[in-house]
């Protein structure tokens, strides 16, 4: 089946819900059992499906389902938050002594999590050069457990060559991790590249419409899932049904929403790469980009988020440009159907490379309005800018 047969018809049973199409929002604490040998078959081990709603209800079961038959994994473990989904994957397979190699453009509240709460747990943190490739092998040691990419950083967009880290660490016998959110599952085929678990934010463009938090994880091989479900059963960590529900009907559009994403992403980036107040672009679709050949080769699109440094000019002068734009909105998070930019700081919390921005870095999530009505905004923006500059 072709990926957009599956992303219509996985993780759906009309037939087991009076013919709804969709499957609907189980509200389920209690899940009763006829007798005691079905009550007890329920809680064998490996069995997480209609044990208690905390574990799951249907609703989680066809979103996992999908997931992982979009993403070529073993199966999936939703969660309550992208950062969740992130931090709980650390948490199921760390042990105290253990060494964890995570990318220096890795997602910022990531990075807290690991200097704060590993660090405590007696967990060694190091950072690692984004473009570092095979010589990954050289900050591997003994007691290293798992490798942390992310492909693009969603504020540098550097692209990782993610075949060769993980060539690099399954020699040293190092899990890789993935944050896939950029690509989503539809453009980033993670387990092909070598990768052992991927995670999403499914609060961006697999819900869509900038109105649920969720996130998952995604195993590729049955033994990892068994340790990170059960991690999480053991945590009590568990995804709401109604964000479930919203993940999964934004799942089912997620294909054709990106084609949109990425079409007008890449007319904005190429269009500003032509503007004189824009000194560099930060889109890996772009031919430009230093990425663009691992990108071609890693991946099969581009989603519609992407970062632009602007000449040297005064942060007052950016601010006012900022305000004045009336299509996008300044906010956390992106992956809805609207558009949004945000002045980013990629630099000073890097530790294992550097990060040099000649002027000010700006972040633009396109979204499903008119390309021209989007230029035309911005157009006005840059006259606000050199008012003020
Ligand atoms: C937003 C984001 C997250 C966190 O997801 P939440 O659902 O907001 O917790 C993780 N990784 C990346 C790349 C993100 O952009």
């Amino acid at each position: 089946m072709k990926q957009d047969t599956t992303i219509v018809t996985t993780g759906r049973s009309p037939e087991d819900h009076h013919g709804a199409v969709n499957v609907p929002v189980y509200r389920a604490s209690t899940i009763l059992h006829p007798t005691v040998a079905e009550m007890e078959a329920s809680h064998s081990s490996g069995n997480f499906l209609n044990r208690y709603g905390r574990v799951g209800t249907p609703t989680t079961a066809a979103f996992e389902t999908a997931i992982a038959a979009i993403e070529g994994g073993f199966n999936t473990v939703s969660m309550s938050s992208g950062l969740a989904a992130l931090t709980s994957s650390l948490l199921a397979f760390l042990s105290t002594g253990d060494h964890v190699l995570l990318t220096d453009s890795i997602y910022g509240p990531v990075r807290r999590f690991a200097d704060v709460h590993l660090t405590r747990l007696g967990i060694e943190v190091e950072y690692f050069d984004p473009l570092i490739g095979g010589d990954i092998a050289k900050q591997i040691k003994a007691n290293t457990k798992i490798v942390f990419v992310e492909s693009p950083g969603s504020l540098t967009f550097e692209v990782q060559d993610i075949p060769a880290i993980a060539a690099a660490a399954h020699d040293a016998g190092v899990l890789v991790f993935m944050d896939n959110t950029w690509a989503s599952p539809v453009y980033c085929k993670p387990f092909s590249l070598g990768v052992d678990i991927s995670i999403h934010a499914c609060t961006k463009y697999i819900t869509g419409h900038s109105d649920a938090m969720l996130g998952c994880a995604t195993a590729a091989t049955e033994e990892l899932y068994i340790a990170l479900k059960t991690f999480c059963v053991h945590q009590g960590i568990c995804a709401g049904t109604e964000e479930l529900f919203l993940g999964l009907r934004g799942m089912r559009t997620l294909s054709v929403r990106l084609e949109r994403h990425m079409k007008t992403g890449i007319a904005l980036a190429s269009w500003l790469e032509q503007r004189p107040e824009v000194s560099r672009i930060l889109h890996p679709a772009l031919p430009s980009d230093p990425g663009h050949e691992l990108w071609k080769r890693d991946f099969s699109g581009a989603s519609g988020l992407f970062g632009f440094i602007l000449h040297d000019v005064p942060k007052k002068a950016v601010d006012a440009m900022l305000d004045s734009l009336s299509l996008y909105g300044m906010g956390a998070s992106w992956g809805g159907f609207e558009s949004l930019i945000l002045p980013t700081k990629p630099g000073p919390i890097r530790t294992a490379s550097e990060w040099k921005a000649e002027g000010p870095s700006l972040r633009i999530h396109a979204g499903l309005e008119d390309i021209e009505d989007l230029k035309a905004d911005l157009e006005k923006g840059f006259e606000v800018l050199k008012a003020n500059a």
